[in-house]
């Protein structure tokens, strides 16, 4: 089916058009890797999850490149303030080189928790430091650079006619806005493209260039990274919303006078993931990663399904209470599907029926990505009795497959815990129980039930007798 998204340049939902039949490339900005990943990075990561298994559902090729940013660029967007990735080494006290290893593999194993599918390329910007200076370059022979002594060759945003056109901005109030400064900067939006080291210092990241010892400007890892992975041009740019006004408009001023216009067909931006207090905040504690909820006794996949009940254009508020409910709403299904997998009459794979069900289900999500619309056709496939088991479990595997939440993978591993022999003193109570019962002493029967209760399993009395199950 036509597949339909919200482009932030045109700001209008538009049917998905790809540069070459049956493909689609895009790229991901990804985690500065100086900290653990907070599950509001993680609600970007799971976004562009969907999108990549929405277009595989709908048939196309998809090639993902998502980038690490592991040279310590600096932390404000105006090229100044301290270099995160030293701040993270100090810290840790490791190099910055380990911080990167440790923090890439601490992601790495979020990302598979939630099971977001890897990007068929994780480059990381110390790995192409040479096709950095290659962009860097080509745009000083086209004019668009000035060097700043001492400080570093920046990229003069006035020769760029359509400078933040994807922020929604306007030039002359963009330029008028903020005063400039006296960091030597011909306009207030230019930013850096090459870093100069400080003379007085030795940083533990720097490379050679033809300006001098220095290390590149944030925004161009991405142009460069996306191009080596997908191309001169390329379908989709996704990123959470912060990165419309500076970070994108930047890789767009950079990108275009290299490979003319447009660059990238579709720009998509995600609202993040919000505390009641405001912004999720790793300096002030108020962060959690994945594996901090695993730790808590949470499935990854409560939390997946929490970020798919919500649209990626709106901003999510997290709570423990929203989890819980979301928990309970996701163990609540996987529950029906286990006693659909054991029901005595499962019934044969109607395709009609299936291929009825599997378009309702992928409709809304194809219609930008309206995953929370593709849930509630989910329970109502899980209420319609004219369904049989047999169809439903195929669906299933088509839900799983779509949004990724590990359905049928949950229901199987219920079922083997509720098979798992109990052990003989539980068996030794139940068949008091039973006992119990039949000499009718209610009151023996409830309290050994009671204690099979404490003790974590439950009797099931069915009409051939009953059946010892364990509590999950
Ligand atoms: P960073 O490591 O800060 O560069 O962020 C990595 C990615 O996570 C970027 O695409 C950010 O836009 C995104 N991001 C940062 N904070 C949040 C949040 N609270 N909710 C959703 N996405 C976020
Ligand atoms: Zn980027």
């Amino acid at each position: 089916m036509t597949i339909r998204l919200f482009n932030t340049l045109t700001r209008k939902i538009e049917d998905f058009k790809p540069l070459q039949p049956g493909k689609m490339g895009f790229y991901t900005c990804g985690p500065t890797v100086y900290w653990d990943a907070h599950i509001g990075n993680m609600r970007t990561m799971v976004n562009s999850d969907i999108i990549k298994r929405v277009f595989i559902e709908n048939g196309y090729d998809v090639n993902h490149v998502m980038n690490f940013t592991d040279v310590g660029h600096l932390t404000s967007d105006a090229d100044s303030g301290e270099d995160k990735m030293e701040k993270g080494a100090a810290r840790d006290n490791i190099s910055v080189w380990d911080v990167a290893k440790k923090y890439i593999d601490g992601f790495l194993y979020d990302m598979d928790l939630l099971n977001n599918i890897r990007p068929t390329h994780m480059p990381r910007a110390t790995d192409h430091i040479a096709e950095q200076i290659n962009q860097v370059k080509k745009l000083e022979e086209l004019g668009y650079t000035y060097e700043i002594p001492g400080d570093g060759v920046y990229y003069d945003t006035s020769k760029f006619a359509a400078y933040g056109a994807l922020g929604g901005q306007n030039l002359s109030e963009l330029r008028g806005g903020a005063r400039i400064d006296d960091s030597g900067k011909r306009n207030s939006t230019d930013f850096a493209l090459w870093k100069f080291s400080p003379t007085d210092a030795k940083r533990q990241m720097e490379w050679d260039s033809p300006w001098g010892i220095g290390f590149p400007g944030w925004h161009i890892e991405c142009s460069a990274m996306s191009m080596k992975y997908l191309g001169q041009h390329f379908d989709l740019h996704v990123g959470g919303q912060e990165h419309a006004k500076v970070h994108h408009s930047n890789e767009i001023a950079q990108s275009e006078p290299i490979v003319g216009a447009p660059w990238v067909s579709y720009w998509m931006h995600f609202e993040w993931l919000m505390l009641k207090e405001g912004k999720m905040s790793k300096s002030d504690g108020t962060s959690y990663t994945v594996r901090n909820l695993v730790e808590r006794g949470y499935d990854p996949m409560a939390y997946r399904y929490l970020l798919l009940q919500s649209h990626y254009r709106q901003p999510l508020e997290f709570s423990f209470e929203s989890l819980n409910s979301a928990a309970t709403g996701y163990k609540n299904i996987v529950r029906k599907i286990a006693d659909l997998m054991n029901s005595d009459n499962i019934g044969k794979m109607d395709s009609d029926v299936y291929n009825t069900w599997h378009d309702r289900i992928l409709a809304p999500a194809s219609d930008n990505f309206k995953t929370a619309e593709s849930l509630v056709v989910l329970q109502e496939l899980l209420k319609d009795t004219t369904v049989n088991p047999a169809t439903k479990l195929v669906l299933f595997e088509f839900v799983d497959r779509l949004l990724g939440l590990q359905f049928i993978d949950r229901a199987k591993k219920l079922i083997a815990l509720e098979q798992e022999a109990a052990p003989d003193d539980i068996v030794e109570l139940a068949q008091r129980r039973a006992a119990a019962k039949a000499a009718k002493d209610w009151a023996t029967a409830d309290s050994l039930c009671a204690e099979i209760d404490a003790a974590g399993w439950t009797v099931l009395d069915g009409k051939d007798g009953y059946k010892i199950v364990k509590k999950v």
